[in-house]
């Protein structure tokens, strides 16, 4: 159930509400936006009289939400969710925010000339994986935490955040140091262990759409991790499985609008991963924030042909520097900035 409180509700009378759903049994999950608070509770509601609730004092209205995701859903923050990270960058704001980096972190020369290179065209996160979901167990791995370590060294170097993939829970920790965003692969959007353990979290999530998910499961994925506390959550469309196969996956650029009317959560789009070939990138980077993207996330690699992973959606770095005076032209067309 949703409880918008009326602009002028004091915290008294914000409290004195909280109280009563709370002892109705629900889960009381609160956010104050800047003329409103709005109270989620989440549990069993279909008992409730939601008109005890009308009636008091500095309530303006309640309704049940029928959507299976309370918290992620739209209604519990109508004017949606800005992340600011430690440098003051802002995700889901008037910023398109671009994280580029390569798929894989290889080497301290590969991550070094890539945060160098990313930032001066304008780059917000250096992204690079240190441990890598390969289809196959014979598959370069992951540098592991040495490879977050100098990846966090290269983009503090550049003035970079980071974002980094997580496979499992007890990689948490020991990546906590050096990552400002935990990326969740396309392959455990649904690890929901993993996804609870995000919860307690508090850092933020970027969260990939699974290969054959749903926006609702996506949504309901996210939910898990909002429901242990941790509302910093990123979505990020980077293409589905479909019968096409001129394309690694099919990028659902149709997902960006319908995510934004269903969820007040920024989302990212990912061209590299949601079409798998370089030339096909810099067209999907642009209709993704054509479309309405809070980021974009790119795979860029200082000798893209050799890079030991997603080598053929890879960019080179004039290619990026290209990219990125594109999406500015993209950018402020659609009232954004880059
Ligand atoms: C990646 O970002 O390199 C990656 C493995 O992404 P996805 O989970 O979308 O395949
Ligand atoms: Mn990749």
């Amino acid at each position: 159930m949703i409880v918008a409180m009326q602009e002028k509700a004091t915290e008294e009378q914000i409290f004195a509400v909280i109280e009563r759903m709370e002892e109705a049994g629900v889960d009381v999950h609160r956010t104050t936006g800047e003329t409103q608070t709005i109270l989620a509770g989440v549990g069993q509601t279909s008992n409730i009289d939601l008109t005890k609730f009308e009636v008091l004092p500095g309530v303006l209205h309640v309704h049940r939400i029928s959507s299976p995701y309370k918290l992620a859903g739209r209604a519990f923050r109508p004017e949606g969710t800005v992340i600011e990270f430690s440098n003051g960058v802002k995700v889901g704001g008037e910023h398109v925010a671009v994280m580029a980096g390569p798929c894989s972190i290889e080497s301290r020369e590969q991550i070094f000339t890539t945060a160098q290179r990313v930032r001066a065209a304008g780059a917000d996160f250096l992204r690079g994986g240190a441990y890598k979901p390969r289809s196959s167990p014979y598959a370069f791995q992951g540098m592991g935490i040495p490879g977050l370590q100098l990846m966090h060294e290269a983009a503090r170097t550049h003035g970079l955040l980071t974002v980094s993939e997580v496979m499992e829970i007890s990689q948490i920790e020991p990546m906590l140091p050096y990552i400002d965003l935990f990326q969740v692969g396309a392959r455990n959007m649904q690890n929901f262990n993993l996804l609870r353990e995000l919860g307690q979290v508090r850092k933020p999530v970027l969260l990939k759409r699974g290969i054959a998910a749903t926006i609702e499961e996506l949504l309901l994925s996210a939910e898990y991790i909002m429901a242990g506390g941790n509302y910093e959550v990123i979505l990020c469309e980077r293409g589905i499985r479909t019968y096409e196969t001129a394309t690694r996956n099919t990028m659902d650029i149709s997902a960006i609008p319908v995510v934004k009317k269903l969820s007040h959560l920024p989302i990212v789009g990912d061209p590299s991963h949601g079409t798998g070939r370089r030339d096909m990138v810099a067209p999907m980077a642009l209709a993704s924030v054509a479309a309405g993207a809070d980021a974009i996330l790119v795979e860029v690699h200082p000798d893209a042909d050799k890079a030991v992973s997603d080598a053929a959606q890879t960019l080179y770095l004039d290619q990026f520097d290209e990219l990125m005076v594109q999406l500015r032209v993209i950018a402020s067309a659609v009232g954004r900035t880059l």
